[in-house]
């Protein structure tokens, strides 16, 4: 049942796809039978024609006194115009039935090979061009029936001989499927169309699903969080309530600093959850020196890091300044620096660089930390998105820095790329527009 339910849209898009696919096999097979059928009887009428003009010329050359013209109306009525060759006039007009005429004027057999040389630029005009094939004409006794065909052969029945014909031919394949192109060209083009718009809908529900777990992480990751400076600050404001401490003053004070710093702490992780939801990032921009931002977030990554941790600090021209908001920009290098120091080992050596491009600016951010593989690199800066490091790396986070930080440059007009590589470090670099 779970497998089901899990591979629903699988299951249904197979299923689908097979009922198309026997439906279209099904209508071209209709299509195959139709176009094969319409090109024997392309060559059955050219046959017919051919004999038409055959059994003309057969009577032509037996009538040596009179001249007289034939004209076929159709493949069983024949017009004919008797001429006096001296007088140079018509003698007489009839109308004769094929069979009628044959009755009255026999003649034993066709020549075939006259026919042929005939027959093959009406074939090839007719959409057979090029088809090997070869005619032949067989004499039919009285009560006979012409016979069944065998193969690739079809057997004509003649208007004007005793006889009939049998048209023996190569594949007709290369026709049918050239006469059948369009028809082959709709049917591989919807099933391509179907199998696309299923592969969508499944990495729509997917991305969907994923992003369910994610978020549901997230709020786990946070709701813990949480839990910690109110649980804090509670113990706190008890002891000053309940155990009698707020009568020291030097407690009171250290007491009230800890409540203080704890409901920071709660109004900074609001911040975070609601700078995730409302997305709208509108920068207050003044031209801001680089060297004290990213010192000063060095600093702190230093003391929070609770690992042997060197940081390094370039920034070229030393006065570099970028039209940024500074507080905002800070929590993106501090992101960067906290990041640095969480994916990495029991040290870590980071190196912080600012300089000119052009007209851009340029901090790049490396470590010699865990890195990433190169599948992950296109995700890390999407929403609550974090990398499965199995229990090895098991670091708290919320999946919100980077896509946090990206929303931040982006809204200064800027970009953040990345390099890294497992086991040596990444580099991230971030553009911003200088002025
Ligand atoms: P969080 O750190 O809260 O999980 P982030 O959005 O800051 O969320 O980072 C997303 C993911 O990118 C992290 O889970 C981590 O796997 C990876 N990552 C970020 N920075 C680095 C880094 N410097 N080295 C290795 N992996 C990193």
């Amino acid at each position: 049942m779970g497998f089901f339910k899990k591979h629903t849209i699988s299951i249904i898009a197979v299923v689908s796809l097979l009922a198309v696919g026997c439906y279209e096999s099904y209508w071209l097979h209709g299509v195959y039978k139709a176009a094969k059928e319409a090109l024997m009887s392309t060559i059955d009428l050219s046959v017919v024609q051919e004999e038409v003009e055959e059994y003309l010329n057969g009577i032509m050359e037996k009538q040596t006194d009179t001249l007289r013209f034939y004209a076929a109306g159709s493949s069983s009525k024949i017009i004919s115009v008797s001429m006096d060759t001296l007088k140079i006039m018509p003698r007489s007009v009839s109308v004769y039935k094929a069979g009628d005429l044959s009755s009255k004027m026999k003649l034993s057999a066709p020549n075939v090979d006259r026919m042929d040389s005939k027959l093959r630029p009406l074939l090839d005009s007719a959409g057979l061009h090029g088809l090997e094939y070869s005619l032949a004409f067989a004499i039919l006794e009285e009560d006979e029936e012409v016979p069944v065909p065998e193969g690739r052969t079809q057997n004509i029945n003649s208007h004007f001989f005793d006889g009939y014909y049998t048209f023996s031919y190569a594949p007709l394949t290369k026709y049918i499927f050239g006469k059948m192109g369009g028809s082959i060209a709709i049917s591989a083009g919807l099933l391509v169309l179907i199998a696309a718009a299923f592969c969508l809908m499944g990495k729509t529900v997917r991305k969907q699903r994923e992003l369910e777990v994610m978020k549901s992480d997230f709020t786990q990751n946070m709701t813990h969080e949480l839990k910690t400076p109110i649980a804090v600050a509670y113990a706190a404001n008890d002891a000053l309530l309940e155990c009698g401490m707020a009568e020291d003053a030097d407690r009171r004070e250290e007491y009230l600093g800890i409540i203080r710093e704890q409901l920071g702490k709660l109004g900074g992780m609001v911040d975070t959850i609601l700078s995730t939801t409302t997305g709208n990032i509108h920068p207050n921009r003044t031209k801001t020196a680089l060297r004290p931002l990213l010192e000063k977030a060095a600093a702190d990554a230093r003391m929070n890091a609770g690992k042997t941790c060197k940081i390094s600090v370039s920034v070229k021209p030393e006065n570099l300044e970028a039209d940024i908001d500074g507080k905002l920009m800070s929590l993106v290098f501090a992101t960067m620096l906290d990041n640095a120091v969480k994916y990495s080992g029991k040290s870590v050596e980071i190196n912080v660089e600012a300089r000119m491009s052009g007209r851009r600016i340029l901090v790049e951010i490396s470590d010699n930390g865990i890195g990433m593989a190169a599948k992950e690199l296109a995700h890390i800066f999407e929403k609550f998105y974090r990398v499965h490091t199995g229990d090895k790396h098991d670091v708290k986070g919320y999946g919100i820095g980077l896509f946090f930080a990206r929303e931040i440059i982006a809204g200064h007009g800027g970009k953040i790329s990345v390099r890294s590589e497992p086991g040596k470090g990444s580099s991230f670099t971030i553009e911003l527009p200088n002025g």
